[in-house]
């Protein structure tokens, strides 16, 4: 049985309204066949994973030399022709979804409206008074202390870079 199981990890990451899917297959013998990320737009998680499963699948059915069985992973197994497939959570995989995504939002510098130099206003939900130079914001992440340097402190920043 050893022999005959092959090895790999899939996962699903979204961000920015969109998903992605990343994963590995390598054969009995350590052999990487597929290494792969695809970004796949605006679907949930588990539609996500579901691609990345039939892309899995078609390398691992299209290098099988009699049956083999494709293992990954110890969790949610799935079947499929005669492959075994179980996919977890695989820090490369994972790395390889995000690798095609958008970069994270508080780089977007969305809805940071300048006020004065060094004075910006965070429009979200409600709206956060963000002071760069003194390094402060009145939303409740750097109020109550979680983040003392919160995602508004670190946007304005980031648009006072480009601005200037
Ligand atoms: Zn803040």
């Amino acid at each position: 049985m050893r022999s005959h199981t092959w090895t790999g990890a899939l996962a699903a990451h979204a961000r920015g309204g969109s998903a992605a899917f990343g994963g590995w297959l390598r054969t009995p013998s350590g052999v990487l066949v597929w290494r792969s990320a695809e970004r796949v737009g605006d679907v949930t998680l588990r539609q996500a994973v579901d691609r990345g499963v039939s892309a899995l699948l078609r390398v691992g059915l299209a290098h099988r030399a009699s049956a083999p069985q494709v293992a990954i992973w110890p969790e949610m197994p799935l079947r499929s022709g005669k492959a075994l497939i179980q996919q977890a959570e695989d820090a490369e995989a994972v790395a390889l979804a995000e690798s095609v995504l958008p970069p994270p939002p508080e780089f977007a510098a969305a809805g940071i409206e300048m006020i004065e130099p060094g004075h910006y206003i965070a429009h979200e939900s409600k709206d956060y008074q963000v002071w760069t130079r003194l390094g402060v914001c009145s939303c409740p992440a750097f109020t109550f202390g979680a983040t003392r340097t919160c995602n508004h402190l670190k946007a304005a920043r980031a648009v006072e870079r480009h601005v200037g």
